[in-house]
């Protein structure tokens, strides 16, 4: 410290300076000490909240020692430019804190170390900028530039990483909730704050992981997995489950075998515990999953995924743990995979779809002729109830044919074959159907049949004929 009046430099300066030790003081010198050591001996008392008083705040934090802060009131009638801290001669502080740094913290990067610094002054006196009324924000005053866009969300990238770092995210997240603006006044240290974050400890080991305060802000993703909770089952829904378990095959069989005792001196052991009704599944670190039946599949499956804004597979299916459906998991996907909302919206990746390609026919009379069958029509008195249409491609000629719902491919053979020939029609060049398993399955290999026999028949004549012309032979 420069004291006033002494020399400024030279060797007069460094005898003014030098450390002598008074053995035998004087009495001026001796009063002279007591007055220095009264003076550090009376407290300054800092000066008292006071929640309509503009409150100030100085940060600073330090990568070597810790965090320090004031936080101070101006003198009454004391005005100034916010941009800029107030005179030193003008603050009344309230209260100091400083800390030393954790272990991790010890590890942060410059703008994560401040805001860390901000983050721990604002948890440790909310209750005064909570406090503070609307049009009289907290002014925070920080020597690091990019606190400042960090608190007010301008910005949350850095020049140091180019990828969105989620530690200050959610610190600004936590920082927007306080009413208070952030000021870096270029050029200007905040001395005291500085001073506090450099204190020496005298408990120098105290790095206490619980002390880091911006990871204290986080939910780790396995805090979030890890929360347990304990799940009634109505009596209702007990009811209704028992009762669906005997028409489900897989957990009827279940019960069956472990409630039915059995001479068998090897007893079969099954991962399943039956239980006041209820079928529980036990898999090998002990824990139960109830076992329900595939009927209710679609009912639970509507309250994992449809209700649950249509997410995915794997999402669906986690919200599924501790239930146990028979194959549940290839129901599942076969439900998200057919389900309505989820087809409209799915985005399509498959190759686009070809033109219809129209089927090329001659322009002649019954050389290409198409066919359905219509069902559900009202009894006839002749006890038919349903017909095939026979329509021929190029003049547009349609045939009726009488036939019974009951009837498969082959039965419709004859009364097709027959109009072929009653209508003079002949036997078309090409025939359009659908893929009714009717046709596919029963009537074209019906009529190759009968055209084939007719075939046969004929060739059995002419080889008769043949035979009896040549009878030497
Ligand atoms: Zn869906």
């Amino acid at each position: 410290m420069l004291l006033r009046g002494a020399p400024s430099k030279g060797d007069p300066r460094k005898a003014h300076v030098r450390r002598t030790v008074l053995d035998d003081p004087s009495e001026a010198e001796l009063s002279a000490f007591r007055i220095l050591q009264n003076e550090f001996a009376t407290k300054p008392w800092p000066a008292h909240h006071d929640r309509n008083r503009q409150l100030y705040m100085d940060l600073d934090a330090s990568k070597e020692a810790g965090f320090g802060a004031m936080v101070y009131h101006t003198t009454p009638g004391y005005s100034h430019d916010p941009q800029k801290p107030p005179a030193s001669t003008a603050i009344q502080p309230v209260l100091f804190l400083s800390r030393c740094l954790s272990r991790a913290e010890s590890n942060y990067w410059p703008t994560e170390l401040e805001v860390a610094c901000l983050v721990w002054v604002l948890r440790k006196v909310r209750h005064l900028v909570q406090a503070a009324p609307v049009d009289l924000p907290v002014i925070i005053y920080t020597d690091h530039s990019g606190t400042t866009a960090i608190a007010d969300s301008a910005s949350l990238r850095s020049v140091a990483s180019d990828r969105l770092n989620l530690r200050l995210v959610r610190a600004s997240q936590y920082i927007q909730q306080f009413r208070v603006k952030v000021f870096h006044p270029p050029g200007v240290t905040n001395k005291v704050a500085d001073a506090l974050s450099r204190l020496p400890s005298t408990d120098p080991t105290l790095a206490d992981e619980d002390q880091d305060d911006l990871d204290a802000l986080c939910v780790t993703p396995d805090q979030s997995d890890q929360h347990s909770s304990t799940i009634h089952i109505s009596d209702e829904f007990r009811d209704r489950v028992r009762a669906l378990y005997d028409a489900d095959r897989r957990w009827s069989s279940v019960i069956k075998t472990i409630t039915t005792p059995s001479d068998d001196p090897v007893q079969p052991v099954l991962p399943y515990e039956y239980e006041d009704g209820l079928l529980y599944q036990v898999d090998a670190e002990g824990t139960r999953s109830l076992c329900l039946p595939k009927s209710l599949a679609a009912e639970i499956f509507r309250l994992v995924h449809d209700e649950q804004a249509h997410q995915g597979l794997d999402r669906s299916w986690s919200k599924l743990r501790g239930l146990v459906f028979p194959r549940g998991l290839k129901l599942l996907h076969e439900y998200i995979k057919h389900c309505p909302q989820c087809m409209d919206n799915r985005t399509a990746r498959h190759r686009p779809y070809g033109s219809l390609q129209p089927v090329l026919s001659p322009p002649v009379p019954f050389h290409t002729v198409t066919l359905d069958i219509v069902l559900g029509l009202p009894m006839s008195s002749d006890g038919f109830d349903a017909m095939m249409t026979v329509t021929d491609k190029f003049s547009k000629a349609v045939g009726l044919i009488a036939g019974k719902a009951k009837w498969d491919g082959k039965d419709w053979a004859w009364p097709l074959l027959t109009f072929f020939w009653m209508a003079n029609w002949g036997l078309p060049a090409a025939i359009v159907s659908d893929r009714d398993p009717k046709f596919t399955q029963g009537l074209w290999s019906a009529i190759f049949s009968i055209l084939i026999s007719l075939l046969y028949s004929n060739t059995k004549v002419s080889s008769t004929i043949f035979r009896s012309s040549s009878p030497k032979r």
